[in-house]
């Protein structure tokens, strides 16, 4: 079909904060047109515009969830409905406190920070972001050995929004620092088809009711992965000489991706035979299973571990990870 395929783990979450000009204008960009989380938009709005009429730096926001549910997205919605500037880092980049203290001392009044896997800072870089969180103040060394000296710096007020996909791995003093705390879970079928109508019009395509419904059972209640699939559904669509996209072309798409009705491709699968043929379906710990699988063990457990977990299929147990009777029945075996 003339069709390049690709459907690797990298590929389902590849650079999500590096967004090209489709992804950009597909982002929601103001609360209502973020899909779903009803209550948490509702309570976020209210922050919002506490913060605006007061004229103060909103509270600290945590957000956590697994990649692709919209924490980004979310993070510049709080800039742009606050009126404020968005600036964005990531804790891997953060690798000395003067790469930190650059950062903070170059903010505006009122501008949004994001800082993205938040959990991966170092502790000593973290150290730095506990008075700049609560006082506004940047306590930084200057100098080395006798000479070195504490200089206290003011910092103009900002908003710090922290994402995370693993809250568990955040220090307390860090996650006391947050007053507000937003929890991301998967999105519901009904959801996904709505974000997948909105974002087939803006990619000027459309998808029939139908079709949105089969792509959303199929996209792990994660956005993103609603995205990607709606992209490749269009270039199937286009392929068989169509410019709108029905079930029929979704039913295509999703065989040729080796996608299947509950959304779980070659990886997840291999995942689970993994368990199954090679550890009598566990438990087995995650050191074991990242060999067997040659991925590191934080992908397993942030990409592909949550939504198995959601369906049933698998469970944490402290002795490891163990394939349940629904997971044995999916792949057609019995435990
Ligand atoms: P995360 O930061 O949690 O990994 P992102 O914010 O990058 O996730 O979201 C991934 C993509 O999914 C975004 O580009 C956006 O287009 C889409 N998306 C996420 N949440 C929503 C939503 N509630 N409504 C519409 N689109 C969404």
């Amino acid at each position: 079909m003339g069709v390049i395929v690709e459907n690797t783990i990298q590929d389902r979450f590849l650079n999500p904060n590096v967004p090209d000009d489709l992804v950009a204008s597909i982002r929601p960009r103001t609360l209502s047109d973020f899909i779903g989380h009803e209550s948490l938009k509702q309570n976020l709005s209210v922050f919002i515009s506490g913060a605006r009429n007061r004229g103060e730096a909103m509270d600290h926001v945590l957000l956590y969830g697994p990649p692709g549910l919209g924490k980004t997205t979310l993070a510049h919605i709080v800039a742009n409905e606050l009126g404020a500037n968005f600036r964005a880092t990531s804790a891997p980049m953060l690798t000395k406190q003067g790469d930190l203290a650059a950062i903070l001392t170059s903010l505006e009044p009122m501008d949004v920070l994001f800082i993205d896997e938040i959990h991966r800072l170092p502790t000593a870089i973290e150290e730095v972001l506990y008075s700049a969180m609560e006082d506004f103040k940047l306590d930084i060394m200057i100098g080395e050995g006798p000479s070195a000296k504490s200089v206290r710096i003011d910092l103009p007020p900002f908003t710090l929004v922290g994402a995370t996909t693993r809250t568990g791995l955040l220090s307390n003093p860090l996650r006391d620092r947050f007053g507000i705390d937003l929890r991301l879970n998967f999105y519901s079928p009904s959801d996904l088809a709505k974000i997948i109508v909105r974002s087939a019009g803006i990619l000027g395509t459309a998808v029939d009711m139908d079709g949105a419904l089969l792509l959303a059972a199929s996209s792990r209640g994660t956005p993103r992965i609603a995205n990607r699939l709606l992209k490749r559904a269009r270039d199937f669509a286009a392929a068989s000489g169509k410019k709108d996209i029905d079930a029929n072309t979704i039913k295509t798409t999703l065989a040729q991706l080796h996608i299947d009705a509950n959304g779980l491709d070659q990886i997840d699968r291999e995942y689970l035979n993994t368990i199954i043929k090679h550890y009598a379906g566990g438990p087995v710990g995650i050191d074991n299973l990242a060999a067997a699988l040659s991925e590191p063990a934080d992908t397993i457990e942030d990409v592909i571990e949550p939504y198995l977990m959601q369906l049933g299929f698998v469970q944490r147990t402290p002795r490891g990870r163990i394939v349940t009777d629904a997971g044995y029945k999916h792949l057609g075996l019995v435990k």
